[in-house]
């Protein structure tokens, strides 16, 4: 990894104090984390390899001068002292990754975040404002199949139900995950939020528009708002030899008819609207027995809240319909919800301005994917950045985006920053 990063490298832009090769020395180091033989990562929230990778950029956040704390959700916050520091900006994203995930999603934001400081500590410049790198926990939410679930404890968003309800794939309720990981529920529930007045987050696209145009940065025009819904139809079991055909209650079958139909109604309520089931646990998942029960998840995303909430309508239905036309049951419960979030033109203006300086063309592109700026969003005004992703690829070991790339995208964080820290 490390080799094919530099290989292509381009020294020039070592400029203003950033610096390509410590950032893929960086981006290296933390790809030995959790590493799989695949070339991709496991770094599921609240493990213990999160909380490695979380001590690494930590230990490195101190080299650099930061003064590091953390919250009852393992949120980490590393500071560096402004003219003023009554006040701060914050910029950051996460370092958990999806089972098998890639080397750049989350990480990049957090590591361009610290990459300022480095060039600020190496201009001898102190900014007007404190500034704050940040580090979620569990963005992904590959914890408790409940996503950006750091960001939510941060900004309030974790109900007393979800946090008594929610469960990890062993079992382990909330508390039980926050002692093994070496924090409380209590302090999870009484988190302080910081003094910022502006986040920013870099991250790759995850999809394939700057590529078609051939653009290394693009800036965010919004951000979708995902919506989880979990599904379980619950049929009969029975033997899969002695069951004739036309006597079943298969929950199975009723599930795959319903993930069928979910292809086909997102394009009914918005362009941008996208619907997916990517988990499916089956019960008693036995070859020779008929499938009692199917608990699956939707993720439902729109970057516009009324059709999202039109499509989540219109996939209840669905499932109601198909579960009364087999004679089975079916459960739904909404397990996640975060609003879209709109960018201020503002913010977009200064960046088409700091792009046009850099001979780059400014194009706008909505974000499809969750983030915690989404969260952050909903209390300050926040921005996004995104580096271009080859072949769109991410959530996978393939995902890649060029130094070149990476770098680019941190020198137009940098000029926008520190635009923010002069107001
Ligand atoms: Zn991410």
């Amino acid at each position: 990894m490390l080799d094919r990063l530099l290989n292509d490298y381009n020294q020039e832009l070592n400029y203003d104090g950033i610096d390509g090769k410590r950032l893929a020395h960086r981006l290296y180091e933390l790809s030995q984390i959790g590493s799989l033989s695949s070339g991709g990562v496991n770094r599921r929230g609240f493990s213990k390899e999160e909380k490695e990778a979380k001590a690494l950029v930590t230990s490195w956040m101190t080299k650099a001068g930061l003064k590091v704390e953390t919250d009852g959700a393992g949120n980490i916050f590393g500071r560096l002292v402004g003219k003023d520091n009554s006040q701060s900006v914050a910029s950051g994203s996460h370092l958990d990754t999806v089972p098998a995930g890639g080397n750049f999603d989350g990480v990049l934001g957090v590591l361009a975040a610290l990459e300022l400081v480095e060039a600020w500590r190496t201009q001898d410049f102190t900014p007007e404002k404190s500034f704050e790198v940040v580090i979620f926990s569990d963005e992904e939410g590959a914890r408790f199949s409940s996503g950006v679930f750091g960001s939510r404890a941060y900004t309030g968003l974790l109900t007393e139900e979800i946090m008594a309800n929610v469960r990890d794939s062993d079992g382990l309720n909330l508390e039980e995950v926050l002692e093994q990981y070496g924090s409380n529920l209590n302090d999870f529930k009484n988190i302080k939020q910081r003094d910022w007045t502006f986040f920013a987050e870099t991250h790759i696209e995850q999809g394939k528009l700057l590529e078609k145009h051939n653009l290394p940065v693009g800036i965010v025009s919004g951000i979708a708002g995902q919506s989880w819904l979990e599904i379980e139809f619950k049929g009969l079991a029975g033997h899969a030899g002695n069951t004739p055909m036309n006597d079943r209650q298969d929950a199975l079958v009723a599930a795959g008819r319903f993930v069928s139909e979910i292809e086909t109604l997102p394009s009914t309520v918005s362009d941008t609207a996208v619907a997916t089931v990517g988990k499916l646990s089956v019960s008693p998942n036995g070859a020779n027995v008929i499938p009692e029960s199917v608990k699956l998840i939707v993720d439902i995303r729109d970057i516009h809240e009324d059709t999202r909430e039109l499509l989540i309508d219109k996939i209840r239905k669905q499932a109601k319909q198909i579960s009364d036309e087999r004679g089975i049951e079916v459960f739904i419960e909404r397990t996640s919800s975060v609003k879209p979030i709109p960018i201020d033109t503002v913010y977009k203006e200064e960046l088409k301005s700091i792009l046009k300086a850099m001979n780059i063309e400014p194009l706008e592109l909505p974000s499809g994917a969750g983030h915690d700026s989404m969260n952050i969003g909903l209390e300050i005004p926040v921005a996004m950045i995104f580096a271009r992703s080859v072949d769109g690829i991410s959530h996978n070991p393939k995902e890649w985006t060029s130094l070149n790339d990476c770098v680019t995208t941190i020198h137009v964080l940098k000029q926008f920053m520190e635009k923010q820290m002069r107001k």
